[in-house]
């Protein structure tokens, strides 16, 4: 079942390895269906080495309604992610470095680029500390989401998210941008903080972006 939903989830897999959001078998992706349940990719796999039916879908409880891998150990953030965040409908974690360097430094990645502000909607802010895989994550990822599709996880990396793969995948990639062209201006200067009027005309004009549905 969903085989073409399985398939959207491991491109989006290869995609944030091409953009090196992640090394390795880092991060993970996932995808909330019609019936509620969530797909998840397995835990500890190589993404070039997955196949669709390696991607596991769980129960709203975590329980394995369809395949035989485990599924991502940060299965139980996720969740609580699609529970308490009932518009979002992807969620991509990855380790990217740039957005992960920046949340060392900073409390809140401001919005301060048109691609950041299109993506991320909003200033992205860092959620502080919690190991990897515990349901806190996603607690604190829901805590420090506000209006943007993205929060850094001090420490460990990115959950970026949104209505559809799309977005989430958006978000993932366009603030590992942002974030690198930030901490290279902060490095050698101040940076002009945006008006939020401008924010928002910006953040509005990406509604009319692409190509029509
Ligand atoms: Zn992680």
């Amino acid at each position: 079942m969903f085989e073409n939903e399985k398939k959207s989830v491991l491109d989006a897999a290869l995609e944030i390895k091409r953009n090196h959001l992640v090394a390795l078998c880092g991060g993970n992706v996932s995808l909330r269906l019609p019936d509620g349940s969530v797909l998840v990719t397995p835990s500890g796999m190589m993404y070039e080495e997955m196949v669709p039916d390696d991607i596991v879908r769980v129960g709203p409880g975590g329980e394995i309604l369809e395949g035989t891998r485990r599924p991502s150990s940060d299965t139980p953030a996720l969740l609580y992610i699609f529970k308490n965040m009932p518009w979002v409908g992807a969620v991509i974690h990855t380790h990217q470095p740039w957005a992960t360097a920046a949340g060392l430094v900073t409390d809140v990645l401001p919005a301060c680029l048109v691609t950041q502000i299109d993506a991320n909607r909003d200033d992205v802010h860092v959620a502080p500390f919690t190991p990897s895989g515990e349901r806190q994550m996603g607690v604190l990822t829901v805590e420090y989401a506000f209006n943007a599709w993205a929060v850094i996880l001090r420490h460990h990396g990115v959950m970026a998210y949104g209505p559809t793969l799309k977005d989430a995948l958006f978000s993932a990639v366009y603030l590992e941008e942002a974030a690198q062209t930030y901490m290279i201006a902060r490095a050698v200067g101040e940076i002009p903080a945006l008006d939020p009027a401008l924010v928002r005309a910006e953040a509005d004009s990406w509604n009319h972006y692409g190509q029509q549905k």
